[in-house]
């Protein structure tokens, strides 16, 4: 017996009773266990993929072909025939015809069974074979004449090897006899949502009567699958509610003040805030002004413009006397954010704090003592920012750029320094509302819809490798009119080792190509400051053709840059196309972004390329990339730690997602108790998932 892991998980479910599976031996429980279960309530909660009606037979001249169907008939003849192969054929007949079944595989016992005279019944589907019809290899058995048929429809559920289907049944069978299926909602508002009950909602899906509709069932629109999927998404309205609520109980700074500072960046912008930008400041500068913490997601696509919003929260921050902070996921990021914030702000004479693997440590510990005594109000960096030693005099909002590319344990990092700053995330990578409906419950969302004025769409084109050599031609030419280029390197799955190589020999390929032309090259290996300088001379337009892995596609700033080539873009996901392809297109010139693929191209590549060959808008994109790739991949979700959707499916059952989002904040009122049981029996470690 697992010790260790069967306290854990008595522990995480001691709300529930009968918790852990009982009776079932060591083996079959780690089988479980790689399916998801652990509990009853999983095996309850183990939904079938689809059924098979074992209720009524077929009379075989009746029976449909290619569906699994069942017929039984008499043994006319059975023999063990040597050609085409060795093979076991015996002709099956009832009152109204005749097929074959055929084993390939069998056993001295099975050819004494099926003897002539025997009854068999069969499960499989019925096909013309080059004898007549027939069925190879269905589940069989011998039967009695007028043995009795099953009661229900058989279901079969998602299994691992060495798990059968009839231990499955027979353990959720178990499961449902022993488990408390009381319903959680109480009365009063199941009925009103016209919802089925718990109980008689997953029988039904377990052991559906023999005149329930396969096709409603595998369609999973009949009202027990409703019920399921509204529980299920209900959860997770509850319990990223919990968390909000949680979040709000807790004080924050009242920054409340747009002053002087404020004023002052506003007029020193060379540009105007588009509509959009307006509106979101105005959103987040109400949160701000509230005592309890900010938690808001600023969504807006690649190069709407997020920035200057942040540095905007940032001022208001700093107008009312408290610090703020600026965090980027990567050193080329944080740089960036730093120049600017650095020239917006130093001017007004406020100091910006610098701090990343590339500030030596002397450096860094005068930060370090500005920030801790508040002489510095704004603090730029990576995550560097939050680690240990690393003390606020009185932080009050932290920014934290691209969010989805920090991992649970650097949002703790902050959480465990016992600060209650207000949060901005922002994100380039839009969700789709029923997704962010979902699985950002708890967030509050401010989106910047619009593109700021005089950009030039990219157009996007692509290109077998094959013609590699026109693509140079094109590059030589472009950036001998001054204008200048991106190179991004493949893509190397299998290791960093194997991407930097790829990446340095074309660099030289490149370099050799072009003797006259200046070629850089910048990569993820690169020491911070090298990084750095390859970025600034580039920007400072001293390098023509920047060679690069992707490391430059967060954020990266270099409006002259107007040409990009991806190499192999068949390998690369969607949202980073997206993001690559948003490196260009900054400034007044036509952009054109190369997209250069290998043939073969697997259906997913060829799929993923013709949206981003089509479409340059990024929600439309980010659609998309859901619909090819379902949520937890899109979202990262495992490693953001958001709670897992099995059963629902945002998108596609927005209604019930909107009834659950509307019932989660009146049952936390009304019926705490419930909510209580409804999250134990759905998400036992929904606590831990969302402590962050
Ligand atoms: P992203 O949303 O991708 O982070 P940035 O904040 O980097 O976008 O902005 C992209 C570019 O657009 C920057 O050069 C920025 O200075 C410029 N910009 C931002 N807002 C405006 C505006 N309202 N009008 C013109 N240019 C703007
Ligand atoms: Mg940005």
């Amino acid at each position: 017996m697992g010790g260790g892991e069967r306290t854990e998980r008595i522990e995480t479910g001691q709300d529930v009773p009968d918790a852990v599976i009982h009776g079932v031996p060591k083996a079959i429980r780690d089988k479980l266990a790689k399916l998801g279960i652990t509990r009853d309530f999983d095996l309850i909660l183990h939904l079938p993929l689809r059924y098979v009606d074992e209720t009524h037979l077929y009379p075989i001249r009746e029976a449909p072909l290619h569906h699994t169907v069942q017929v039984e008939g008499v043994v006319v003849q059975a023999e063990v025939r040597f050609r085409p192969r060795r093979q076991l054929v015996c002709l099956i007949e009832d009152a109204t015809g005749s097929l074959y079944l055929r084993l390939i595989h069998f056993y001295p016992n099975q050819v004494k069974a099926l003897q002539t005279g025997a009854r068999v019944r069969l499960l499989g589907e019925i096909r013309q074979g080059f004898l007549g019809l027939e069925m190879v290899h269905p589940q069989f058995r011998v039967v009695k004449e007028a043995a009795p048929l099953k009661e229900n429809l058989t279901p079969v559920y998602p299994t691992t090897a060495g798990l059968s289907q009839a231990s499955l049944r027979a353990l959720v069978a178990k499961a449902l006899a022993r488990a408390d299926l009381a319903d959680t909602l109480p009365e009063g508002v199941r009925r009103e949502l016209e919802l089925m009950e718990f109980s008689a909602a997953v029988r039904y899906l377990h052991e559906p009567p023999p005149d329930a509709s396969l096709a409603g069932l595998e369609a999973r629109d009949h009202p027990a699958w409703q019920r399921l999927k509204f529980d299920e998404l209900l959860a997770q309205q509850l319990s990223m509610r919990r968390h909000a609520q949680l979040r709000r109980s807790r004080g924050a700074p009242v920054l409340n003040r747009q002053g002087e500072l404020t004023a002052r960046l506003r007029a020193r912008l060379p540009f105007r805030l588009t509509a959009a930008q307006e509106r979101v400041v105005a959103e987040i500068a109400r949160d701000l002004a509230q005592p309890h913490p900010m938690h808001r997601l600023l969504q807006g696509d690649v190069g709407s413009g997020k920035t200057v919003v942040a540095a905007l929260a940032c001022a208001q921050a700093m107008d009312s006397g408290w610090q703020a902070a600026v965090m980027a996921p990567t050193e080329i990021l944080a740089e960036q954010h730093y120049r600017k914030l650095a020239d917006w702000f130093e001017p007004l004479g406020v100091r910006v704090a610098w701090l990343s693997a590339s500030v030596s440590r002397k450096e860094r510990a005068e930060w370090l003592r500005l920030i801790a005594q508040g002489e510095a109000p704004l603090a730029v960096g990576t995550h560097a920012l939050f680690q240990e030693e690393v003390e606020f005099a009185r932080l009050g909002l932290a920014v934290v750029d691209e969010q989805h590319r920090f991992g649970v344990a650097q949002r703790l990092a902050l959480h465990n320094k016992g600060m209650n700053p207000h949060q901005l995330m922002m994100s380039a990578t839009p969700i789709p509302r029923t997704l962010a409906m979902s699985y950002y419950a708890d967030l509050d969302l401010s989106v910047i819809d619009e593109l700021p004025p005089g950009r030039t769409p990219v157009l996007t084109k692509l290109v077998d490798e094959s013609r590699r050599d026109e693509v140079i031609a094109r590059i030589r030419a472009a950036c001998r009119e001054g204008r200048q280029a991106y190179w991004v390197c493949p893509l190397v799955e299998e290791s960093e080792k194997l991407q930097l190589k790829a990446a340095q020999a074309t660099y030289a390929s490149l370099a050799a190509s072009f003797p006259e032309l200046r070629v850089g090259l910048v990569h993820g290996r690169m020491g911070v400051r090298e990084k750095a300088e390859v970025m600034e001379a580039f920007k400072a337009g001293a390098i023509d053709l920047l060679v690069a892995t992707t490391v430059i596609e967060v954020g990266v700033d270099v409006p002259n840059a107007s040409l990009m080539v991806i190499e192999h873009a068949e390998r690369m996901g969607l949202s980073q196309l997206h993001q690559l392809r948003g490196r260009v297109g900054r400034g007044a010139a036509a952009s054109v972004c190369i997209l250069l693929y290998q043939q073969p191209l697997s259906e997913t590549a060829r799929a993923r390329l013709k949206i981003i060959y089509e479409s340059a808008d990024g929600f439309e994109i980010a659609r998309q990339d859901l619909a090819l790739r379902g949520p937890g991949e899109f979202l990262g979700a495992r490693q953001s730690g958001l709670p897992m959707l099995r059963i629902a499916d945002p998108t596609a059952d927005e209604a019930l997602m909107q009834a659950a989002r509307d019932l989660a904040p009146r049952l936390l009122k009304r019926h705490p108790e419930a909510v209580e049981r409804h999250l134990s029996r759905w998400l036992p470690q929904a606590e831990e998932y969302m402590k962050a």
